[in-house]
């Protein structure tokens, strides 16, 4: 094993319907699609499907949701023997897609919000990185990174959905991963003088990270070190579900990283691997496999 995943895991509960319903309102949509989700499971199913060997550490329930979360993960041949089973239900988003493409997503947390530092592996050997995001307790992912920077791994924090920064886990980041949104908060939360993206990005580099980048969506992902900023645009293509695009960017990131590639190479890949992304509806299903990565790269 080389790349750890602590995250979430989660049955993602689809239903299209007309519209988003209102408050007290009822919609009529159509039948309901159960797939896995979970920021946790996609990127380490993204990582795995680039080719790096990858072990992921959170919780489901004993539910029937469980399978259904489990699913991708085992398709993808991720280690699970760090995954707990706990009496507390499997992790559930409710997603309503509107017809005009918007969309409302509730999530039960459910056994993830159950796991505690003592869940996280005691032996931190034979991993060289760790992927972290922000759907466990800040608890559990500040001292998952706590733990895997005394150990020496390279830390790797996709802080998402955006809350509160907190600057003890960013002294422990190696490489900061966020959208344009989630970088916001950083920047109010530090009062950032930067001006624009790089220069908010730049500004988080003292806060311990070595390096920061701001995926842009269609336009793709910037990255800035200590003497180098890296500006990529996007892989051109026609989009059809941009779900899972920055969960298969971080994956195929940490997958580039941990098998050796230089920063540069591994950038690229993972801005080409979440376009292939965003060709497909879903989020796990969509996410591109080695061979198909390898080809749109030739
Ligand atoms: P998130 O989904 O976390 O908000 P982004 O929307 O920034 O993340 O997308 C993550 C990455 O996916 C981008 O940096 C880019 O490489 C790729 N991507 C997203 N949308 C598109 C698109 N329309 N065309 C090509 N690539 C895209």
């Amino acid at each position: 094993m080389t790349v750890l995943v602590v995250g979430s895991v989660n049955a993602d509960l689809t239903v299209r319907a007309p519209s988003i319903p209102a408050p007290g309102e009822t919609v009529l949509g159509e039948d309901a699609r159960v797939s896995p989700g979970g920021k946790g499971a996609n990127q380490a199913v993204a990582a795995a499907r680039a080719g790096a060997s990858v072990a992921l550490c959170g919780a489901v329930g004993r539910d029937p949701f469980r399978e259904p979360a489990l699913s991708g993960l085992t398709r993808a041949g991720v280690d699970l023997s760090g995954l707990h089973h706990l009496d507390a239900p499997t992790g559930l988003a409710l997603i309503t897609v509107a017809a005009s493409g918007e969309n409302a997503i509730t999530v039960a947390s459910g056994a993830n919000a159950r796991v505690t530092p003592a869940h996280l592996p005691a032996d931190l050997r034979g991993f060289t990185h760790l992927l972290l995001q922000g759907e466990l307790s800040p608890e559990v992912t500040r001292e998952a990174a706590r733990r895997a920077h005394a150990a020496g791994l390279t830390v790797l924090h996709n802080a998402a959905p955006a809350r509160t920064p907190d600057p003890d886990l960013l002294a422990h980041t190696h490489h900061l991963l966020v959208n344009e949104h989630e970088l916001a908060a950083f920047a109010s939360a530090f009062a950032s003088g930067g001006e624009d993206v790089a220069g908010q990005a730049r500004d988080l580099l003292a806060g311990g990270p070595q390096a920061v980048t701001v995926t842009l969506g269609a336009q793709g992902s910037l990255t800035v070190t200590g003497d180098s900023a890296y500006r990529l645009p996007a892989f051109p293509v026609t989009p059809v579900d941009t779900t899972g695009a920055g969960d298969t960017f971080c994956g195929v990131l940490t997958a580039w990283l941990a098998q050796g590639h230089p920063l540069p190479d591994a950038l690229h890949a993972a801005g080409v691997a979440a376009a292939l992304a965003c060709t497909r509806p879903g989020a796990q299903d969509a996410m591109p496999s080695r061979e198909e990565l390898a080809a749109a790269l030739a």
